[in-house]
């Protein structure tokens, strides 16, 4: 299996290269030459088998020669250990024909520990064998740079920097990122929103000379290795309601696409999606794409679904390689666009290819909060706000036979203001981290300026 970037300029790597590497360096985004197919018959034989080994046979294709059958089962094996429900994605029902995946049972209490624990294994597994070092650098609206830290922390090969919103993450993300003690962690608060730390990343990586000395790696969601981990959930929850025999609909609550965009590589892959709803809150970018051809930022406002304030959604380049027949030239065209004047307009054949696959929505700060109130009062289902804008968007949807599944995306307690301002009670962290506000923190402020960083970087990272 080659991976190929969606700009066209870089060179093909391999599985382990891609994910090693993260960012192309042209800019782009690694994806598969090919998306292999699996037949209906493999489809239908998931039923009855365990996460992992499920995700065995969904990711196997993926990875080539990396690693050995019995080394990638023991990376999987390894990577859900942590999770505190045995189905690890299990489904909870919400209404007659609703279904809500809930991917909050990982060590941090969000999806992004899906791809993140089982990317630290594959580093880790890979690194050992090189004697290779590398730094990795992600940028996080909250959810990611938890998730990551807690899968890279004490890892002898790794020092890990990540950049978050000074202020605008919640207490639980925050103590998530700054209470780990060890020293490869760096849990860096800039000044500056989301979009302004995923933009100083991306410049990182577009300074070869830096990338190179540090051996720079990303394990945000541009990481090829994370949307493949995210691949497998779309599967496991479909087969249980009926697929490949009965074709579902899945609701994504979406910030930088990469959640959605394994949705989309489980249909091409064969399972029968019907369609993939993108759910955004008030910073609707991809809404207003979808809905009006247009690809325009408008600034970042604040929500109480902060993993999803993002205007620059990075995975969303790979819906348009796809949507423009993989011609790398017209997608660079259009990147550069965005970079220089804060938008582009989707071809009218690109924009027909991306409505046959999506569908999307909206939902308002109001919406929001009487959702999470509703689905307390209906059902006892606590959901945390981005999980909250799924749901809404989803009830939004055109009826259909297929079933609706709704992705949870976050455990309540991690953003318990927001939830407590609905439903009048206070969601208690799980037990085995009800000591978080006890532990003391360690971060370091700093300016949303690139030398500044790099300097930083280079003085803190262990040689
Ligand atoms: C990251 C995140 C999202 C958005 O996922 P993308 O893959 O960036 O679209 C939604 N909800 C929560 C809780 C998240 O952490």
């Amino acid at each position: 299996m080659r991976y190929v970037s969606t700009r066209g300029q870089a060179p093909v790597l391999t599985f382990e290269e891609a994910m090693l590497t993260g960012l192309a360096r042209d800019g782009g985004l690694y994806v598969p030459e090919t998306v292999p197919h699996m037949p209906a018959r493999d489809i239908a034989a998931l039923a009855g088998l365990s996460y992992e080994e499920a995700a065995f046979r969904i990711m196997r294709p993926f990875v080539g020669d990396a690693f050995t059958d019995a080394e990638f089962a023991a990376i999987i094996e390894r990577a859900y250990a942590g999770f505190d429900h045995p189905a690890r994605a299990p489904l909870a029902q919400l209404g007659p024909n609703h279904f809500l995946l809930e991917l909050f049972h990982g060590p941090t209490l969000a999806f992004k520990d899906f791809a993140m624990q089982l990317i630290g294994q594959l580093f880790q597994a890979s690194l050992e064998r090189s004697g290779k070092r590398i730094t990795i650098v992600g940028a996080t609206s909250g959810d990611t740079g938890s998730a990551a830290i807690e899968a890279f922390r004490g890892l002898d090969n790794v020092d890990v920097f990540i950049l978050f919103p000074e202020g605008r993450v919640s207490d639980v993300q925050r103590r998530q990122m700054t209470t780990p003690s060890e020293d490869n962690v760096h849990a860096l608060a800039l000044k500056g929103d989301f979009d302004d730390c995923q933009a100083r990343v991306k410049d990182m990586f577009n300074d070869f000379a830096f990338r190179d000395r540090v051996g720079l790696s990303a394990v945000n969601s541009i990481n090829w290795a994370r949307v493949l981990a995210q691949v497998v959930y779309y599967f496991t929850s479909a087969v249980s309601l009926g697929a490949p025999h009965r074709p579902v609909r899945f609701t994504v609550p979406t910030g930088n696409f990469g959640d959605i965009f394994a949705g989309h590589i489980a249909q091409r892959m064969g399972l029968p999606i019907e369609k993939l709803v993108i759910a955004t809150n008030q910073n609707d970018i991809l809404h207003r794409a979808l809905t009006g051809g247009a690809y325009e930022t408008h600034g970042v406002t604040p929500s109480i679904s902060p993993s999803m304030d993002i205007q620059v959604s990075s995975n969303f380049e790979r819906a348009l390689f796809e949507a423009y027949g993989r011609d790398g030239a017209a997608v660079a065209q259009q990147m550069d666009a965005l970079k220089s004047q804060g938008g582009f307009t989707i071809s009218q054949g690109a924009l027909q290819g991306l409505r046959e696959t999506y569908a999307s929505g909206r939902a308002s700060e109001d919406e929001t909060r009487a959702t999470i109130r509703a689905l307390h009062a209906t059902t006892g289902e606590v959901l945390c706000p981005h999980s909250a804008v799924g749901v809404k968007v989803a009830q939004d949807q055109p009826d259909s036979a297929a079933p609706m599944i709704t992705l949870a995306t976050a455990h309540a307690a991690k953003f318990p203001d927001a939830v407590e301002e609905a439903t009048g009670l206070r969601p208690p962290l799980p037990a085995r981290m009800a000591d978080l506000f006890a532990r003391s923190e360690r971060m370091t402020g700093v300016e949303n300026d690139l030398a500044a960083l790099e300097t930083l970087i280079e003085e803190r990272r262990r040689a």
